[in-house]
């Protein structure tokens, strides 16, 4: 069943995009390993996780050459358990977190690939993302960091019926992109949405309950 809907979602993202340009980072917190096994056994290698502990225990159960997302806002304190083996950290969204990354990155002697998450609804400000006036700012001091290295973007639209609004959102995130052209990543979509980002022009997807079904 996990495989069916990864493939749905494959042909759905090629209307939209050739199949090598867009990612879909599948969702897995709150799913057990064994769904998570069996999306690796359909081939696939990208999963997203919200909470540090969660995601170490599975990364430690599962095959080593998945790629783990940090999807989840990030405290400072727990960024030395991921850092050993996180894929990209979608949830930079201040100085101190550069800090942090900066400091263990080094320690590890890895480059943490990170996209900065930028706040374009009203319900992630409060949950996390930079605003767009901090953005600037914030990504400069990010480039400082040797051991921390920014591919992109990532926004969370609202939660809304309303298309118009989901898209004027997703625009706005496009537009700040589009402002440097070192970028490679946008991850902007998830299971009610992510038609629209595509349609936008994100290049990675999240996408957890249309994957795996509801979270428990
Ligand atoms: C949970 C989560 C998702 C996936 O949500 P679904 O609605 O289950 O697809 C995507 N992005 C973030 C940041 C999340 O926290």
């Amino acid at each position: 069943m996990i495989d069916k809907r990864l493939t749905e979602i494959d042909k759905e993202i090629k209307l939209y995009k050739n199949y090598q340009d867009c990612v879909l980072v599948a969702v897995s917190k709150f799913q057990p390993v064994e769904k998570i096994q069996q999306a690796y056994n359909a081939g696939h290698r990208h999963f997203g996780e919200n909470y540090v502990q969660e995601m170490v225990q599975k990364y430690e159960q599962l095959p080593k050459d998945i790629h783990w997302h940090c999807i989840g806002a990030l405290q400072t304190n727990k960024v030395k358990y991921i850092v050993p083996f996180v894929y990209l950290i979608h949830t930079l969204d201040r100085k101190s977190l550069c800090d942090e990354i900066q400091k263990q990155g080094k320690k590890h002697n890895r480059i943490i690939q990170c996209l900065i998450q930028v706040a374009i609804s009203p319900e992630e400000s409060k949950m996390g993302g930079c605003t767009f006036e901090e953005f600037k700012s914030l990504y400069e001091y990010a480039l400082q960091q040797p051991n921390l290295k920014v591919l992109g973007l990532m926004g969370m639209a609202s939660f809304t019926d309303d298309e118009t609004v989901i898209r004027k959102e997703f625009q706005s995130l496009v537009k700040l992109y589009h402002q440097y052209p070192e970028f490679s990543i946008l991850s902007m979509g998830m299971s009610s949405d992510y038609v629209i980002a595509l349609q936008e022009g994100a290049n990675m997807i999240r996408i957890g309950t249309k994957i795996f079904g509801e979270r428990k």
